[in-house]
């Protein structure tokens, strides 16, 4: 796991939880959206459907360096995925990851109830949805499939969990580059297979696994794997060859299929299959509120550093009406050094 999952803690399939404020989305508008939360006073469940906290940085691009984040010069998704985890650690959010939420129904005593996909149920006074682009589903070769969780993996959240393993990568795009780039001092061995003769992904990152130590099989396809009880092996077919290699892992960098999914169906006023929300970030719904990119307004950014911004008016927004007669401003971080620190 990253540093950020070192701080993650989960509950049970179908247990019930509670909290002031359910997030929809650990990505960073939902991060930081729990984190303005915490600083209000309000407790906070952080519901993704993903394995790891992140969202899109962690999924799509961990080693990218982002260079318009304000105050950083650049960083890594990784590495702002572990800062925003670790900023809100001290209000102690309960996070509940791989869960999709399904439902959302209104509640006589609690407010909301956020109901997941596998029956678990979080009550909730205020919600923040930030769910992106909506709940992505890997894109997957079927001869791949068996291998799912035994050797296939459609991430790289731990590079260290690859050290000194056979890797092979499949795909031609940002990701499948930068795990190339980014396993290649770890693993033993790390073979790229593209089924095209040229790749898609960023120039200089090309060029850069190309100088590598990777092996790189273009007009290449996938097309078996073999293990006993873990994956070992992989065919795979250049022209008229067929090679098998060594691997301990198979990552499927093949992108991802997003859908709103169930949060269409939540009542919601949406546009372009976006939640439309007022100044403050309300949706239609009481205390109800949107943030991040799954969110749209006139003119609206779709850039983290935007969601951020929408993550603390939101919050605040949020603590306003679950604490009557409370400030809408925050009191400055600058004044709880000591409390951010414990
Ligand atoms: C390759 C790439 C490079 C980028 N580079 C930059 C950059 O340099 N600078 C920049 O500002 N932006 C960049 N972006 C865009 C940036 O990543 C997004 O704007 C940002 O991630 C949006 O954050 P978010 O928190 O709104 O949503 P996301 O990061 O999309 O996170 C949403 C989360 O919600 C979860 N979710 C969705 N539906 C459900 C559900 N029903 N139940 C549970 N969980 C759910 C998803 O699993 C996901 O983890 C880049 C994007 C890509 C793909």
């Amino acid at each position: 796991m990253n540093q950020a999952g070192d701080r993650v803690k989960t509950i049970v399939a179908g247990a019930e939880t509670g909290a002031d404020v359910a997030v929809v989305g650990a990505g960073p508008a939902g991060l930081y959206a729990a984190y303005c939360a915490g600083f209000r006073g309000l407790s906070s469940v952080i519901v993704d459907a993903l394995p790891e906290p992140g969202g899109q940085m962690a999924a799509l691009y961990p080693e990218k360096k982002i260079h318009d984040v304000a105050g950083h010069v650049a960083v890594r998704g990784r590495e702002l995925t572990d800062d925003l985890v670790a900023q809100v650690a001290p209000f102690d959010p309960h996070y509940l990851l791989g869960r999709t939420a399904a439902s959302l129904t209104p509640d006589e005593s609690a407010g909301w109830v956020l109901g997941l996909e596998d029956g678990g149920r979080v009550r909730a006074g205020a919600v923040v949805i930030a769910a992106g682009l909506g709940r992505s589903t890997p894109r997957v070769l079927p001869c791949l499939r068996p291998y799912e969780g035994r050797g296939v993996a459609y991430h790289v959240p731990r590079l260290e969990e690859h050290r000194d393993r056979d890797v092979v990568i499949v795909g031609g795009g940002d990701s499948a580059v930068d795990w190339a780039l980014a396993l290649a001092p770890v693993a033993r061995s790390v073979t790229v297979v593209h089924r095209r003769p040229a790749f898609r992904a960023h120039e200089h990152s090309v060029k850069q696994m190309y100088a590598a130590d990777i092996r790189v099989l273009t007009d290449a396809q996938v097309t078996g794997c073999e293990g006993v009880d873990h994956l070992a092996e992989v065919r795979v077919r250049t022209g008229e060859e067929e090679l098998t290699l060594p691997a301990r892992t198979v990552v499927a960098a093949l992108g991802f299929i997003t859908n709103l999914g169930p949060i269409a169906d939540w009542g919601l006023r949406m546009e372009n299959r976006q939640i439309a929300v007022d100044r403050a970030m309300r949706t239609n719904l009481p205390r109800v509120y949107a943030v991040g990119d799954i969110c749209t307004y006139e003119g609206r950014v779709p850039l983290i550093s935007v969601g951020f911004g929408e993550a603390a008016t939101a919050a605040n927004h949020a603590a306003v009406e679950l604490r009557p007669g409370s400030r809408l401003a925050p009191e400055h971080s600058t004044d709880r050094e000591a409390a951010l620190l414990s």
